[in-house]
């Protein structure tokens, strides 16, 4: 973006055509591209103008943050999905199967079990996406990329839940293609059709790289505070 905090819309529109431009330089339908608008910092009157722009699907990285604030927009607004992007602490599960349309950080055993009792409980089923750390960076959550084949099928066997796909976040300080390319050859081997990768700096990559999801937060609504 050439500045930081772009008028309402403006952002949204921008990636819209980036998103075409990518998904035509990768001989892709723009369909098949998922833009999630994160949201996570602004608050209801920065999310308005977007919303107004015909952006339905939006992302949050905090259920706590997101379950101040979603409940009157959603209220106001039909048809919007909410996902959740960020790391999720087990005992959030209920919130989070509650509010949310998907959830991206999927990621260990302990959180299999929570998410599958509560959606249980709740007959709801967000979409799940196991989070790959695939860098294996340690202070970063995800499952390894040698540990990954393993967890997603005990999601599945164990746990009997649905697996919808993978997500990634790259090392901040790496070309993102060889994460991108990793997640999409683990999501192959495992029958998984939708990656959840790309950020505001990446995504025209990502979606080279066959991203069905991509999560834009700064190029729509700004620089974060
Ligand atoms: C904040 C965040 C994004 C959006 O990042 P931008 O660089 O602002 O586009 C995407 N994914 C996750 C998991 C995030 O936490």
């Amino acid at each position: 973006m050439a500045t930081m905090n772009p008028p309402a819309g403006a952002g949204l529109a921008a990636v819209r055509r980036d998103i075409e431009t990518a998904c035509r330089e990768a001989g892709r339908d723009p369909a098949g591209v998922t833009l999630i608008a994160i949201s996570k910092t602004f608050d209801a009157a920065a999310i308005e103008p977007v919303i107004a722009g015909g952006q339905r699907v939006f992302g949050e990285n905090r259920v706590q943050e997101a379950k101040a604030k979603w409940p009157p927009l959603l209220a106001r607004h039909d048809g919007i999905a909410l996902h959740l992007v960020g790391p999720l602490q087990s005992n959030k599960a209920r919130d989070a199967v509650a509010l949310f349309d998907a959830i991206h950080s999927l990621d260990r055993d302990s959180l299999a079990g929570a998410l599958a009792k509560e959606m249980a409980r709740q007959s709801r089923r967000p979409a799940l996406f196991v989070e790959i750390n695939t860098g294996a960076e340690p202070q970063k959550s995800g499952v390894t990329p040698q540990d990954a084949d393993a967890f997603i099928a005990a999601c599945r066997e164990r746990h009997g839940l649905a697996v919808a796909g993978l997500m990634c976040i790259p090392p901040f300080d790496e070309a993102p293609a060889p994460h991108f390319a990793l997640t999409a050859q683990i999501a192959r081997r495992n029958g998984l059709t939708l990656l959840s990768m790309g950020m505001s700096a990446d995504f025209k990559i990502a979606i080279a790289f066959g991203a069905t999801h991509v999560r834009v937060g700064t190029a729509i609504f700004g620089a974060r505070a």
